[in-house]
């Protein structure tokens, strides 16, 4: 064994030699040596386990091409862009909605220089960085001012905390809910200190409910969109303008966690239909808090509108410093929100619009240039054809509605493993994610945004 690891290559000798010096002129010096020496730790241990020189440093070529390959995937960002042929649109594990060009441009200009984030250029003195974003939300949806913080999680907790601190909120026990990412109502609420006051029954609350559990205590009537699940059958709810007028009557705020938040109407585009943020305000809700890239279809971020007076409390409270955006996200949010003053080209310019009113044909064509490209690839190898499917939103967007979809289905055949290919799928340069079903993967053309980008991947296998 002592002649096995007096084989291994002292570093000092390593990084003096041709190609170690080209290696520090890449990569630098400390990050060589430092490579050099994990690598050689890790084939002692491998030698002192197997009791031979392990396979990737046998010979001083090898050697290099080891550190080379391990300093290159060091300096590789792991948050690797990947295709979504979930056939779920707004998937939050793999980062929901795509931005527009619009947003993106105006992201980079930011990123790349001083912005006036607080400064107000005509009055030349600090300004309010909500500022530009509040005055589009009001005139897009009507209400009054809007705040802006890191995602609509953050963005119940700020108005719970701001308004029923040792405080009792009201709340339908229907709409308790837990989504994705261990975000839960009851705990949101204990982190803002705030009293739960739950009403009702899981599948029937009532006015009364809530006229009897109000009292000197309470801060808040609170709505939440049920997002990810449903209740059918003998059910019945209080919509918002029912509680704004018990809210005015006993004086007490109402506010509304709308989740996805459209500003649109999806009907139009014959879509299942999502309530929007204008509608909410137009019931007369003082506070109503959504998601950035949901339905709305830009960055993440979380979004409250509605009466001055309200959101000015937000903007003061000390939790808004602790959950404010960045003049990244605050740009590309402008930008996104921008593209909504222009709702004609909507389905042209937002891609999580685009992704959902894809006609029939598109996706015909999509699924056709996939399924040649994998076939080419593939060979004969596995059984590969264009399928109906059901695609949808996403995110707490009507989870129930299914979109009619196409997918490129691949079966395994005898001598194939789907496995294996999915795995593979895994492994290129942009990966491929897709689903399991019925023992087939499917590859659904919906959610592709990108369809030249996705062949070219697909040339790697
Ligand atoms: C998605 C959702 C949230 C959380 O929003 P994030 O932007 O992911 O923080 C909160 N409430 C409801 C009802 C939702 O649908």
């Amino acid at each position: 064994m002592t002649a096995l690891f007096q084989q291994l290559p002292a570093v000092d000798k390593l990084i003096k030699m041709p190609q170690g010096e080209q290696l520090i002129a890449e990569f630098g010096h400390s990050a060589v040596v430092a490579m050099c020496r994990e690598v050689l730790m890790q084939a002692r241990q491998s030698i002192q386990k197997n009791h031979q020189l392990p396979e990737y440093l046998n010979g001083i070529d090898r050697t290099f091409a080891t550190l080379r390959s391990r300093l290159t995937q060091q300096n590789t960002v792991q948050i690797k862009t990947v295709h979504n042929l979930t056939g779920t649109i707004l998937h939050t594990n793999l980062g929901r909605a795509i931005w527009s060009q619009a947003a993106q441009q105006a992201a980079l200009s930011a990123m790349q220089g001083n912005v006036a984030l607080e400064y107000d250029l005509e009055e030349g003195r600090r300004g309010h960085r909500d500022h530009h974003i509040s005055a589009l939300l009001s005139r897009l949806t009507g209400a009054e001012a809007a705040c802006v913080v890191n995602n609509n999680a953050a963005a119940v907790l700020l108005m719970l905390a701001t308004f029923a601190q040792g405080k009792e909120v009201v709340i339908s026990r229907g709409e308790l809910i837990e989504i994705g990412g261990a975000f839960r109502i009851p705990d949101i609420m204990a982190q803002a200190g705030c009293h739960l006051v739950e009403v009702g029954t899981t599948n029937r609350t009532h006015l009364k409910d809530y006229r009897q559990a109000i009292n000197e205590n309470t801060a808040l009537l609170m709505k939440v969109h049920s997002s990810n699940y449903q209740i059918l059958g003998f059910t019945s709810s209080v919509s918002e303008q029912e509680l704004v007028a018990l809210g005015r009557e006993m004086n007490v705020p109402v506010v509304t966690d709308l989740g996805s938040g459209a500003l649109i109407n999806l009907a139009q585009y014959g879509l299942p239909q999502e309530p929007t943020v204008q509608e909410k305000l137009a019931q007369g809700v003082d506070l109503i808090s959504f998601s950035g890239d949901k339905l709305l279809g830009g960055v993440q971020a979380g979004i409250i509108v509605g009466k001055k007076q309200w959101i000015a409390q937000l903007q003061a409270h000390p939790l808004k410093r602790v959950l404010r955006c960045d003049k990244v996200t605050l740009a590309g949010l402008e930008a996104t929100l921008r593209l909504y003053l222009n709702p004609e080209k909507l389905t042209e310019n937002l891609p999580t619009l685009y992704l959902l009113t894809q006609s029939l044909d598109e996706l015909q064509d999509k699924a056709q240039r996939l399924k040649v490209r994998l076939e080419k690839r593939l060979n004969a190898q596995f059984d590969i054809q264009i399928e109906e499917a059901q695609a949808q939103i996403g995110s707490g967007s009507q989870p129930m509605a299914r979109l009619p979809s196409l997918a490129v289905t691949i079966a395994e055949k005898t001598n194939s493993k789907l496995t294996a290919l999915a795995e593979r799928f895994k492994t290129l340069s942009q990966p491929i994610i897709g689903r399991m079903e019925n023992g087939k993967l499917w590859l659904d053309v919906r959610s592709v945004a990108t369809i030249e980008m996705l062949l070219q991947v697909v040339d790697e296998l």
